[in-house]
């Protein structure tokens, strides 16, 4: 909503421009008050049981929000049944932790991700991720992923962190270049046929030079395949549950094509098996505070990219996650209208809030979601 205010510091302006100015729609100014949606169908917040509503003798409903979701380890079946039965028609999703279970390196250090230089890539940030092909980090992975969807009457599960070994989620990324380990290099070779003879600096040399295309291409294989196997289990085990994915929000351009080259998304690959996809633009954290138009920017992409537009009878869907916590940059109450506004704009046809324990102690952010939430309600 910055836009607008551009024009008008250049000489000459005409009269329309200064009607601009008297609008309530600048920067500084209230948004327009939010109307119904219609077509948004989910408002839910993301990361904990809102308790203090709950316990408050209020109901979700009061706020607008009809979908929780929850990290999986926690997402037991009386939690579940619990959260359904205090407030009833709301929906209850896990989220699951695919790529970043760093625990599991304890017991397991030749699972770590190694650097072209074949030794074990530091975790930047201090952000562990796991190498993708590692066989026994998968089967574990996929067991844990089947055990929440039997264990608990959730409507949905979301990956989340399913990207390579990297801390992208800030305004400045740390990406670096994994995993040359013995398994990948051989799978590679194995099913392109490429060679990865030689010492590894020299092939990982060669795979990010010459044979770059191939390599990203089977690394961005690699992580679609473990999307196709989730797929199956749900399909398995819980068929009418949804299977959604939090991502990060860079288009395909982006930062030199990151998104593939760096962190092996291949968006339009994966959406063959998902249902929702929760982009990540939390626009305070990645630089542009006082830009919650990048919101919608950036899921507008997405949509063109994938071809959704957000109408109904789509197969897939896509909704936000927005941040409303304070997270690297501040977001003030005041903001949360606009940052739901942009984050329930076409093709968005649902939302959630980053994150519950992070707002849920600020009376005053749970009023402005709740105001919007309501407002936005059909
Ligand atoms: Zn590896």
């Amino acid at each position: 909503m910055t836009d607008l205010r551009t024009p008008l510091r250049i000489a000459g302006l005409s009269a329309w421009l200064l009607v601009l100015t008297t609008t309530p729609t600048l920067a500084d100014e209230p948004v327009p008050a939010l109307a119904p949606r219609p077509a948004v169908a989910v408002r839910g917040i993301y990361g904990g049981v809102p308790s203090r509503i709950l316990d408050g003798g209020e109901t979700l409903d009061d706020y607008g929000i009809n979908a929780v979701w929850i990290g999986s380890d926690g997402a037991t079946a009386e939690v579940v049944a619990g959260l359904k039965a205090k407030a009833p028609g709301v929906r209850v999703f896990a989220e699951f932790n695919t790529m970043h279970q760093a625990g599991y390196l304890a017991d397991h250090p030749d699972a770590a991700p190694v650097g072209p230089d074949g030794l074990r890539a530091p975790a930047p940030d201090d952000w562990q991720g796991v190498c993708p092909t590692h066989p026994g980090y998968r089967r574990e992975r996929m067991a844990a992923f089947r055990k929440t969807l039997a264990g608990a009457p959730i409507d949905g599960i979301w990956l989340d962190y399913h990207h390579a070994h990297a801390s992208w989620e800030q305004a400045e990324p740390y990406l670096p270049d994994t995993c040359f380990c013995r398994n990948c290099l051989d799978a590679f070779a194995r099913e392109t046929g490429a060679s990865v003879d030689g010492p590894t600096p020299e092939v990982s040399r060669r795979l990010l030079g010459e044979d770059r295309a191939k390599w990203v291409a089977w690394r961005c294989g690699v992580f679609t395949d473990w999307v196709r196997e989730f797929r199956a289990i749900v399909d398995e085990v819980r068929p009418e549950a949804l299977l959604g994915t939090f991502h990060c929000p860079w288009t395909d351009e982006e930062r030199d094509g990151a998104l593939r080259d760096k962190l092996a998304i291949d968006l339009k690959a994966q959406a063959a098996y998902l249902d929702v996809f929760s982009i990540m633009p939390y626009h305070a954290r990645f630089g542009h505070a006082n830009d919650s138009a990048w919101i919608s920017r950036q899921t507008a992409w997405l949509g063109r990219f994938l071809d959704v537009r957000g109408e109904p009878g789509e197969r897939l869907k896509i909704w936000p996650i927005v941040q409303v916590a304070d997270w690297g940059e501040a977001v003030r109450a005041e903001d949360v209208s606009a940052v739901v506004d942009h984050g329930t704009r076409p093709p968005s046809t649902g939302v959630m809030i980053l994150h519950w324990s992070g707002v849920g102690s600020d009376p005053a952010k749970v009023r402005a979601i709740g105001e919007a939430y309501r407002a936005i309600r059909p």
